[in-house]
């Protein structure tokens, strides 16, 4: 009998073991000893129960029964009172048991993903979660006297899940703590109404969203999955506002999602996603952007407004279905920045001088060049806000038209097909614009439409015209050199060249973590940044973790160390010389000769920023390295 029943306890918990493993499979592949183990852990954390409760109710070994034989003299056998009573205990003790050792999974699983969130150390808590579980479900069997022995091990485990909230609480904005009366609110508040700004403060403190009617987008939030996924989507997109990337991508295969981070050109992983979490996310920015959540296969395109530390970003939205999953790319652009003015662009007072005077030269040439991934738009359209847009006539030539500025002619160019584009440009020319810009020219015959017959000074035409090219480049002698080669000859450009900027962008360190050191001359000298007597620069902090283990957060940057960026750049002067030897094709000439001129390079306007204390050496090595 006992046997039997011993049988039966087991059962429901095997099955409930068993029902967990799809769950936990994808997590557990990760390299992480404490998660390797947590599926057996937890399946021995349900058996433990129902394998105690076996011997403890059989009659032979029940002290009470012993107790009463002793009692109750030879001939007279003890009544039978305890034989209908004991089975129901032991089947209380193996039910309570077993939702004990129920909620400690629970509780150890949310605090699994919980980590992931709050961004502290996972093996740490999962492991204290699972250690103290144990010895607390051993406890609770093993102490004889089964209410005693419960509440002792309920309260110990109580204990170490309470310990880990005060941690994590610590550590995230009163709307996103929990076991408060905030969270208590934001429960009731739920059952009742989805008032919008309730939810958006619950759902996502950090970041908001708006449509582009600025009403407030919610994300679905019904479900504990929809409200993890709301807050991931939220996370994620606030990472990558605060990391200053341009772009955010989430790649969702059968083991998982992958976050990736485009900061300047460089990709940056994100934390990887289960694979739940990661479809819901997707579900998450389709229901933001009003997309269809059940096509998983065509691309679709939305949009939407983030709002966040009172800054407001455009995020181009694409869904599309992969191979084996589906992916999502977002564009994001800061509203502020594409917004910006020539003053705003982080231009010391010499070269902003200089680019605006060549800007003011008509006719004139303005050649302004980044590399890839390096605000060159922004800059150009920067460029044309400087124009009285009202008294002249301004035409943009760009690849993709993703924001106009007022009053000017924003006119989409395809390159691909040269002296396509290039008839189009020539039937613009003749309607004589008085500003002309063009956005990463890297065809010839678009090169020479918009230079022939003189270009800027066109000579049939009335009005002298300022033509401002933008195209890739390192440098500025390579993107001089690059359209030289364009056109097939400095002729064209030598006439009325008026300014060449190269730009870098170089993200800011956080003032508020930011670590002053002593900087190792040789290295210094090594990085081309000859300087003498340097007391102290700055960096990002190089140790994390505080005295008792625990790693401690900045609340500005949130341990992303960099918070906003800003333009590096180099302006040639051009004068009557400078223009001679541009006609000459002595490109190596002229850079010495604007050096002379007082030209900085990007490496000395790099090393000012750092030596303003705004960024780091590797920062500035970074953004200039020539690829
Ligand atoms: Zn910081």
């Amino acid at each position: 009998m006992t046997g039997a029943r011993h049988q039966r306890a087991q059962r429901p918990a095997m099955s409930k073991a068993r029902g967990r493993g799809p769950e936990r499979a994808g997590q557990a592949r990760r390299p992480n000893p404490v998660l390797q183990a947590a599926p057996l852990l937890l399946l021995l954390a349900l058996a433990v129960p129902a394998l105690a409760a076996g011997p403890e109710t059989g009659a032979p070994t029940d002290p009470a029964g012993a107790a009463a034989a002793a009692y109750y003299p030879r001939g007279f056998p003890p009544p039978e009172v305890a034989e209908p009573g004991l089975p129901v205990m032991g089947l209380v003790r193996v039910v309570l048991l077993t939702a004990l050792a129920a909620g400690m999974a629970w509780v150890t699983h949310w605090i699994f993903t919980d980590t992931q969130f709050v961004g502290t150390d996972r093996a740490l808590w999962s492991g204290e979660a699972l250690g103290v579980g144990l010895v607390s479900l051993a406890v609770a069997c093993l102490v004889p006297w089964l209410y005693a022995g419960l509440p002792l091990g309920a309260a110990m485990f109580g204990g170490a899940a309470v310990a880990y909230v005060v941690h994590r609480n610590a550590r995230v904005t009163p709307p996103l703590r929990v076991l408060g009366r905030a969270h208590a609110a934001r429960l009731a508040g739920r059952r009742s109404a989805s008032e919008p700004g309730v939810t958006v403060q619950a759902v996502a403190p950090d970041v908001t969203f708006l449509g582009y009617d600025d009403i407030p987008r919610v994300p679905e939030s019904d479900s504990f999955e929809q409200r993890r996924a709301a807050l991931e989507v939220a996370r994620m997109v606030g990472e990558a506002i605060d990391r200053g990337a341009m772009a955010l991508g989430l790649l969702v295969r059968p083991k998982g999602g992958e976050v990736r981070y485009q900061v300047g050109g460089e990709m940056v992983a994100g934390a990887p996603l289960d694979p739940a979490l990661a479809a819901d996310a997707v579900r998450t920015f389709k229901h933001l952007t009003d997309l269809d959540p059940n096509e998983t296969r065509k691309p679709q395109e939305g949009r939407i407004q983030a709002v966040t530390a009172g800054r407001t970003y455009d995020l181009r939205i694409k869904t599309s279905g992969t191979v084996r999953g589906e992916q999502v790319a977002v564009r994001i652009r800061d509203q502020a920045t594409t917004r910006l003015r020539l003053e705003d662009l982080g231009l010391t007072d010499d070269p902003r001088q200089a680019l605006t005077a060549g800007l003011d030269t008509r006719p004139g040439v303005v050649l302004v060049s980044a590399p890839r991934h390096a605000g060159l738009t922004t800059t150009l359209h920067a460029c044309l806000r400087h124009f009285d847009r009202y008294v002249d006539n301004v035409v943009a030539f760009e690849p993709r038209v993703d924001l106009e500025i007022e009053n000017v002619d924003h006119v989409p160019l395809d390159q691909e097909d040269g002296p396509v584009a290039a008839s189009e440009v020539r039937q613009r020319l003749h309607m004589e614009p008085d500003v002309v810009s063009v956005d990463a020219l890297h065809d010839p015959d678009v090169a020479r439409a918009l230079l022939e017959s003189g270009g800027a000074a066109p000579e049939g035409g009335v009005t002298p015209r300022t033509l401002v090219i933008g195209l890739r480049a390192g440098d500025a002698s390579q993107a001089l050199g690059r359209l030289v080669g364009l056109l097939g000859s400095p002729e064209p450009l030598a006439r009325h060249l008026s300014a060449v900027v190269n730009q870098r962008l170089v993200r800011l360190l956080c003032p508020a973590c930011k670590e002053a050191y002593r900087p190792n001359p040789q290295f210094l000298r090594k990085a081309n940044l000859a300087v003498e007597a340097i007391e102290t620069l700055y960096r990002p902090p190089s140790r994390t973790d505080v005295s008792d283990g625990h790693v401690a957060v900045c609340p500005d940057c949130r341990n992303h160390r960099y918070v906003g960026r800003t333009g590096l750049f180099e302006v040639m002067p051009l004068d009557d010389e400078a223009r001679r030897l541009l006609a000459r094709r002595a490109l190596t000439a002229l850079r010495t000769h604007c050096r002379k001129l007082g030209m900085r390079n990007l490496q000395e306007e790099g090393l000012r920023l750092i030596l303003d204390g705004q960024t780091s050496v590797e920062e500035v090595l970074r953004a200039i390295k020539n690829d």
